[in-house]
């Protein structure tokens, strides 16, 4: 059975499931199934656009290691790695500099298992974050997985705030699932400051980032090392569903093909410095990817590239315009930098 189908027989059932339920569920289902990066899939990444951008990142953690003194065991950690392609370039740039620490792959889907296991034949799959190793320093990586947890949203209503739902509408045009509000008062749950917001107004927060992000933050705080997260996101507050939906590049309605398109939500990046100083790291920073690569040598790495393969060299500087340009990823997308205490705090910040 489908996924929307599942979705229409449970609601029928038990009634509207929360926002966050159905974006839960869409995207494990969604992922596991599938290969959905590239020009034949839903959409395309960072590291899939060029080699530049992992190489870079390699650097960054290289870089950061050397500073903390080479320590051993070391392990490099990437949450939601897609096909494994920033994995491959970051340490391929990295172990020119002896940076060759052991892989860990935090990934759920079994389709992207599959093709990670070709590209990274030594690294080591977890389910999730809890199983990668205590015994040394952690070097961690995530690029657009923050975007893929779900978001729980609350909406106002003339009778106050509500958990915004998904039921189904039935009609002779056929079922439809749509937003509804719930019917539990949530007002308890909403900061005094938007109690009376207009009627309409949505407001969106994602628990599951914030426990990554505190996860995280304590196994840096225990065992030291260093992590970036990067994703498309804002750094101060804002109000309304960021929920989409992208199907073959286009943007699709979010509640119309659960587990066939690809279910993100902008980054609330705001809250994670106090998140990770709570948990004991230190919160480098966070900045636009732009102003980070440029900062780590993009405009260099244009140049050798191009020198070595001048057929190429068109291709490499249009690749880099869509890494670092405003008008394209550089300033919606956004890197948070964490270091544990005594770390060095990394080098583009
Ligand atoms: N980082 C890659 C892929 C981004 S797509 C890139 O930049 O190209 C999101 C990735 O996160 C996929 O690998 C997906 O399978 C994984 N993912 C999404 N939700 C997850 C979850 N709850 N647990 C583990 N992996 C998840």
């Amino acid at each position: 059975m489908d996924t929307k189908a599942r979705f229409a027989r449970l609601i029928a059932a038990t009634g509207p499931i929360s926002v966050a339920q159905f974006m839960a569920e869409s995207n494990a289902r969604y992922y596991d199934s599938r290969d959905p990066l590239g020009r034949a899939g839903d959409f395309i990444t960072a590291p899939e656009v060029s080699q530049m951008f992992g190489e870079l990142i390699g650097l960054w953690l290289a870089d950061v290691w050397d500073r903390a003194g080479r320590p051993g065991p070391i392990h490099y950690v990437e949450l939601g790695p897609g096909r494994g392609t920033l994995a491959r370039d970051a340490l391929g740039a990295a172990q020119r500099f002896g940076f060759v620490p052991q892989i860990h792959l935090v990934e759920a889907s079994r389709a992207l298992r599959s093709i990670q296991r070709g590209m990274l034949p030594h690294a080591i799959w977890h389910d999730d974050f809890s199983s990668v190793p205590d015994n040394g320093p952690l070097l961690i990586v995530a690029n657009e997985f923050l975007d893929a947890l779900p978001v729980r949203q609350m909406v106002r209503t003339a009778a106050g705030w509500r958990e915004r739902m998904v039921d189904l509408e039935r009609s002779d045009a056929g079922d439809r699932l749509v937003p509804v509000a719930g019917s539990r008062p949530m007002d308890a749950a909403v900061p005094a400051a938007l109690a009376a917001a207009a009627e309409g107004a949505i407001i969106e927060t994602c628990p599951a980032a914030a426990a990554v992000v505190d996860d995280l933050a304590r196994r840096l705080a225990a065992q030291g090392g260093a992590a970036l997260m990067i994703d498309y996101g804002y750094t101060v507050p804002a109000h309304g569903s960021s929920l989409q939906a992208l199907r073959a590049h286009t943007k699709v309605d979010p509640f119309a093909h659960p587990g066939e398109s690809d279910l993100t939500a902008h980054v609330d990046f705001s809250v994670f410095p106090a998140i990770a100083q709570n948990a004991g790291a230190h919160w480098i920073g966070t900045i636009e990817q732009g102003a980070f690569l440029i900062a780590l040598g993009l405009g260099a790495r244009v140049q050798s590239l191009g020198k070595a393969a001048p057929a190429q060299a068109e291709a490499i500087r249009a690749a880099a315009h869509r890494l670092a340009a405003p008008d394209a990823m550089g300033t919606l997308f956004k890197v948070m930098g964490l270091a544990a205490p005594g770390w060095p705090t990394g080098a583009g910040f």
